[in-house]
């Protein structure tokens, strides 16, 4: 299945929201990331001269059936996939941008910034509501959380994002990070896990 868009769904844990001084969102907030981005275990991530940046470990939904306007009751029923997946911000840039009421998608975006680990079936997956995520660098846990703690559950991003957004088969939906963001040191070996689902290790380079 060739990947499609990656919709991402920023603060959807509370905690993280508090962490980027920012109040949870009244309705799922969304923002695009391209899929040229997407790299897999063992690869690096590599930025430039680009200022802080940071590890958010995530769930990510793939679509294996074509989503328009689902209802929830509907919604898990287009999803065929999951994976672990790390949502790699540039912060300085995108707090430059979030200030000049600016557009963060650059941010986001650049080569490398979407590790994804190998998608396994939702069906093998016992509750995707009571998910563990993990992210440790170096081997020190950074980011531990829950998929209970979300503000907005899987089946309600899949139905809110269908209602203007077609979500079409190989479609990823990058769920949200929990607390814990930090910035990543040249060299740092990041791994984001979700017992059950997988992980993905990757080496940070500042080139
Ligand atoms: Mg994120």
């Amino acid at each position: 299945m060739p990947p499609g868009k990656i919709v991402c769904i920023g603060q959807n844990y509370r905690a993280h929201a508090k962490e980027l001084n920012s109040q949870a969102p009244e309705e799922p907030m969304i923002f695009l990331k391209p899929s040229s981005a997407l790299i897999g275990d063992g690869e690096e991530i590599v930025a430039g001269d680009v200022g802080r940046v940071d590890h958010e470990v995530e769930l990510a939904l793939i679509i294996g059936r074509t989503a328009r306007n689902v209802t929830d009751e509907e919604a898990l029923g287009r999803v065929s996939h999951v994976a672990v997946f790390n949502d790699v911000t540039a912060r300085d840039m995108q707090n430059a941008a979030r200030r000049a009421g600016n557009p963060w998608t650059l941010s986001k975006s650049m080569d490398t910034f979407a590790p994804m680990s190998q998608p396994v079936p939702l069906s093998s997956v016992e509750d995707v509501h009571k998910l563990e995520l993990v992210l440790t660098v170096n081997g020190e846990v950074r980011q531990r959380g829950n998929t209970a703690d979300m503000v907005f559950p899987p089946e309600r991003l899949v139905s809110y994002i269908s209602r203007f957004m077609t979500l079409e088969e190989g479609d990823i939906i990058a769920t949200g990070t929990p607390e814990g963001v930090s910035a990543l040191r040249d060299g740092d070996l990041v791994v984001a896990s979700i017992p059950g689902v997988g992980s993905v290790r990757n080496r940070f380079r500042r080139k």
